[in-house]
């Protein structure tokens, strides 16, 4: 039997009949993969709690001919201090979220993933910082090349008089490439925006409560309406 190694973060499982589970996973190499878990919705399953969401996990796969059939699991990395609170779970199930949304099974997924890594470490190393799910989201537009323009015109290129926004339009506008649905935005969010896009997630500059709930808001219509997705972890988070 072919038997083959892989490592990846759980995005998500669900079940699978009576007692076993589908895990997906996002491997830096395979992106997206979907994998069976044999027993493990039986009390005395070998994986245990090893295949939760979030977890870096290693895996041996057996090739099976629709779905691989994992035969081990061991942690890499389980991101124990994130799970006691809810507010960083909740975080972290966005940036999953984010993630599934745009990874296609078998391409690599290599900045995708080293993202999230970076995403969940963050999360990890203390409590939540205000503006690292933006900071999450802008970066992870980026890597699936639907960057907002924020410090240019999205239409012309300018960096003059750029004080509309279109989700639409990709970001920012000028008075002459503005449409009908273009916002105007309060003078600094998209300076904001800028920061938090070129920041390490681990080091994000000090947030500015005046600004952080609207580049927040901002971010969030933006890739729901570019991913054509509501990020279901940010709605509960709100409420
Ligand atoms: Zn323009």
């Amino acid at each position: 039997m072919a038997l083959r190694h892989d490592q990846g973060i759980v995005l998500r499982s669900f079940p699978l009949g009576e007692a076993d589970r589908i895990v997906v996973m996002l491997s830096p190499n395979h992106g997206k993969v979907r994998a069976v878990a044999k027993g493990v919705r039986k009390t005395k399953s070998r994986f245990g709690g090893r295949l939760e969401p979030f977890s870096h996990v290693d895996l041996v796969l057996y090739e099976g001919r629709s779905l691989d059939i994992i035969t081990q699991a061991s942690v890499i990395e389980a991101f124990p201090a994130l799970r006691s609170d809810l507010d960083r779970v909740l975080a972290a199930s966005t940036m999953v979220e984010a993630v599934d949304a745009v990874s296609q099974e078998g391409e690599s997924a290599h900045r995708a993933f080293l993202l999230l890594q970076r995403g969940l470490k963050a999360l990890e190393a203390g409590p939540l910082h205000p503006d690292l799910v933006a900071a999450f989201l802008l970066k992870i537009a980026d890597v699936v090349g639907v960057a907002p323009a924020l410090d240019h015109c999205a239409g012309c290129g300018t960096r003059e008089g750029v004080k509309r926004f279109s989700f639409a339009a990709g970001g920012a506008l000028c008075e002459r490439c503005r449409n009908p649905g273009a916002v105007t935005l309060r003078v600094g969010v998209t300076a904001y925006l800028v920061a938090l896009a070129a920041a390490d997630l681990s080091a994000l500059p000090e947030p500015d409560p005046s600004f952080s709930k609207e580049a927040m808001g901002v971010t969030r219509r933006f890739v729901e309406y570019h991913l054509d997705r509501r990020l279901e972890s940010l709605a509960t988070a709100d409420g």
